[in-house]
């Protein structure tokens, strides 16, 4: 057996033992107490993965060759750089900041996977048909994970395209962009074979590139609101569907392997979030929230009622079942130990106490989850909105901590609302309901919330963590 055929085996068994860990890792990722060990050992695989690509013949072969040439100093000075700036960005990001995080780490993932296929566009002279389909659909993936996730890492943060932009004819656009796109694969496509020549496969990688790169921008500049955690679990699936097409154009196994489990998970939590939103893929593709109206009904233009928290206190200490709903207000403030305080406070005093949680309350799935779970909050008293709204009627007393689009009733009752269809919890349908708010700004989708001025609602403004940890003084008070 010679060097060549060693190293193949070698090379094939180093990609499985990834692609096992891989597949291990995601499986400890379930559940939260073995999540860091998940994460641990998908990380040991992607460091197999890397080095085994890094001592494949290809990249050997440049070894030895003038400096700017070396394979080996590209790829130390990258990961170098790009393992310096993700670890400093992922200590750094606070838990509120990680959709756009994500979000940018899809539109990375997206940008290689294109880059990838480009550069074996520019540089592999044996492309058959099938790899040439493979490479085209990368750049037609990539370029939309790219564009994609850039623009819903702008609307998360803040930063860029804050407003649902309602392009007219968007879906005429988009198919036709699409359209434009497919023929630029099929052009290269073509060239391969030998139909066409170069210079109309060169035609047909620019127009894929750039008909795939415009459409991510325009699909997802007008989704917002309730759809926005949705579209962040599909550009994830597409950076992975982006991978794996890349894995079978350069003929890499264990990148198949990888790209496919994310895009398959991602597809999968997708599914499943559009179900728990009330959404199919084909309305928040081709549906439109933008426009809408973000004002509540007419005749709502009252003023909230708002109350102390010393009174606040004589209706929680006469409530015999209370409901917390936290919402991202309450990941702001840091509430979470608390709440668990005055959960306690609560039970001592004869109260039945639940959580509402609402799919996507806060700012990433599980959000709400994961810091009660930090305080200590029993999973048992974590109960789903289709749990929890039965229970809601016969509610002493609903205190939403800073949450405020999970319990907008616009989403029941207002058809022009951005929200309408989107689940909630049902709030305003408990005896009592204090807002723990510090004052009159709006959740994430921007929409006005007429649960504020209902008759039963009461406002206690402030920093939720001050305003909480002022009612359990009370309850010790007294
Ligand atoms: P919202 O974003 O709707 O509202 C949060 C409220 O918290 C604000 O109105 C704000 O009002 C209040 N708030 C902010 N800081 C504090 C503080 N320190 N103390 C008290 N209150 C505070 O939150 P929800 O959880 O209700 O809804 C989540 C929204 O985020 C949904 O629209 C969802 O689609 C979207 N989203 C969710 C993702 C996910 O995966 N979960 C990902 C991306 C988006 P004020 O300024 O007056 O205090």
């Amino acid at each position: 057996m010679n060097w060549e055929s060693v190293s193949v085996i070698l090379t094939t068994i180093l990609y499985m033992v990834s692609a096992v860990l891989f597949i291990r890792g995601i499986k400890l990722l379930g559940k939260a107490d073995t999540a860091r060990k998940g994460n641990l050992m998908s990380s040991v695989g992607m460091a197999i993965a890397v080095v085994t690509v890094l001592l494949e013949k290809k990249v050997t072969d440049t070894l030895f060759n003038d400096i700017l040439k070396n394979a080996y100093i590209w790829a130390a000075v990258a990961i170098l750089l790009g393992g310096i700036i993700g670890a400093i960005w992922a200590k750094k990001v606070e838990m509120t900041g990680m959709p756009q995080l994500v979000a940018l780490f899809n539109g990375f993932g997206g940008l290689s996977s294109l880059l990838v296929a480009l550069t074996q566009y520019l540089t592999d002279d044996s492309v058959n048909v099938f790899s040439s389909i493979a490479l085209g659909l990368t750049v037609a993936i990539g370029a939309i994970a790219f564009t994609g996730s850039v623009v819903a890492w702008g609307k998360l943060s803040g930063k860029m395209f804050k407003k649902n932009v309602n392009i007219p004819g968007k879906n005429v656009i988009n198919a036709l962009l699409a359209l434009v796109g497919l023929c630029g694969i099929g052009m290269y496509a073509l060239n391969i074979a030998g139909i066409l020549d170069a210079t109309m496969g060169m035609v047909g990688i620019i127009m894929v590139s750039a008909a795939f790169l415009i459409l991510g921008f325009t699909m997802v500049i007008a989704i917002g609101g309730g759809d926005m955690p949705v579209i962040i679990s599909l550009l994830n699936a597409f950076s992975g569907l982006a991978a794996a097409f890349a894995g079978l154009a350069i003929s890499n196994s264990v990148l198949v392997v990888s790209g496919c489990l994310v895009g398959t998970s991602g597809l999968i939590l997708t599914l499943i979030m559009c179900k728990a939103m009330n959404r199919t893929l084909y309305s928040l593709l081709f549906g439109s929230s933008a426009g809408a109206s973000k004002k509540g009904a007419a005749g709502e233009q009252k003023e909230p009622r708002s109350m102390s928290v010393e009174d606040a206190y004589l209706v929680l200490e006469a409530a015999s079942s209370v409901v917390f709903i936290p919402g991202y207000g309450m990941a702001v403030a840091q509430a979470q130990h608390a709440v668990k305080e005055l959960c306690d406070k609560l039970e001592a005093n004869g109260a039945e106490v639940s959580f509402a949680i609402h799919p996507v309350a806060g700012r990433m799935p599980g959000h709400m989850n994961v810091l009660l779970a930090e305080a200590n909050v029993p999973y048992e008293q974590l109960k789903t909105a289709d749990e929890m709204n039965p229970q809601m009627p016969n509610t002493d007393v609903a205190i939403v901590i800073g949450a405020n689009d999970v319990v907008n009733p616009s989403a029941i009752n207002d058809e022009t609302s951005p929200l309408y269809g989107m689940p909630i919890i049902n709030a305003f349908e408990a005896r009592t309901v204090f807002v723990l708010k510090r004052g009159k700004g709006a959740g994430f989708s921007g929409v006005e919330n007429p649960l504020f001025t209902n008759d039963n609602t009461v406002m206690i403004y402030g920093d939720a963590k001050q305003t909480v940890s002022a009612l359990v003084s009370e309850f010790d008070d007294k």
